[in-house]
């Protein structure tokens, strides 16, 4: 308001200045008043830009303020991220596997739409027959799962979920199935609810395969050897040496432990690597044998090895 009533006499005065320019007719007096003007606009504008700091300061100091707010709480997160234990393992790899564990599914479930879509005829191929496209399809998503489940299993061991969060252990351990089912779940539904029958070999075929498929990809999917993040990090303190083999699920203290004597794929590693192998815990006869041979002296977990264990 101030600075409008300011135009308006500024303007008064230029007019005023104007008309006694015009009638004194001098030039000067015209330059004098076009210099005052400039003048007046240069006020203007610099009054305007100290406007326009104020309130960029203003802002500034709001934004400060807030940010100050939100400081404590960012400090209290990094506090709560820090106290939660360092493992004592590493955990290099899980992440990538898990990325490509989850790649693959998503392809294997690709698949099977691409053979939902060939068995409904929403799609048709023309250089090969529907029932063998179906069949192929069917082996391409199981080889997938497969993959997918195997990545899963091995980043599983590698860095494994915490007891304490149930659902996220449940899921961790049982994604792999869960991503075989919703493979060849759904396809195998529309195989079974198809009424209209357009081609009984291939329903049929396509039906047989589908089903053989989810049966073997669920079994290679179950984690036949879950471990927690706790038993891993309670393991893992013993630097023994341990023997493990390809397919067991329990590592051994002694090479000549009967379990493994006559296995060929026998490997000589810490607890760590056979853990990430694919080992969950020690053997029972083997933690026995330690126990009778160092008496008073207790291994790890002997006592769940031995109630619990199997090989
Ligand atoms: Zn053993």
């Amino acid at each position: 308001m101030a600075e409008k009533k300011e135009t308006e006499s500024a303007e008064k005065t230029t007019t005023a200045k104007k008309t006694t320019a015009k009638s004194s007719g001098a030039k000067a007096s015209t330059a004098k008043a076009a210099a005052d003007k400039a003048e007046k606009v240069v006020e203007k504008a610099s009054e305007k830009a100290e406007a326009v700091a104020e309130k960029a300061e203003e802002t500034v100091k709001k934004t400060a303020a807030k940010a100050a707010e939100e400081k404590p709480a960012a400090k209290a997160s990094s506090a709560k991220s820090s106290k939660t234990p360092e493992k004592p393992y590493s955990t290099a790899g899980a992440m990538e596997r898990r990325i490509g564990a989850i790649i693959c599914w998503v392809l294997a479930i690709v698949c099977e739409i691409f053979a939902i879509c060939l068995y409904t005829g929403k799609l048709e191929i023309t250089f090969m027959k529907t029932t063998i496209a179906l069949v192929i399809l069917i082996v391409v998503d199981l080889i997938l799962v497969i993959i997918g489940s195997l990545l899963w299993k091995k980043a599983n061991h590698i860095d494994p979920a915490s007891k304490k969060n149930k659902l996220k252990f449940f899921l961790w351990n049982n994604m792999g199935v869960i991503a075989c089912i919703v493979a060849f779940l759904p396809f195998i539904i529309v195989i079974l609810t198809d009424k209209e029958n357009k081609d009984p070999q291939m329903k049929k075929i396509a039906g047989i395969a589908a089903a053989i498929a989810l049966v073997i990809g669920v079994l290679f999917s179950i984690e036949w050897s879950p471990i927690s993040q706790e038993e891993k990090t309670a393991q893992v303190q013993y630097s023994e040496h341990v023997y493990y083999t390809q397919w067991g699920k329990k590592y051994h203290l002694y090479e000549d432990c009967s379990h493994i004597n006559n296995s060929d794929s026998k490997t000589e590693a810490s607890v760590e690597e056979a853990i990430n192998h694919g080992c969950n815990g020690v053997c029972k006869t083997c933690a026995g044998k330690y126990a009778a041979a160092n008496p008073g002296q207790s291994y790890f977990d002997i006592q769940d090895a031995v109630e619990g264990g199997t090989n």
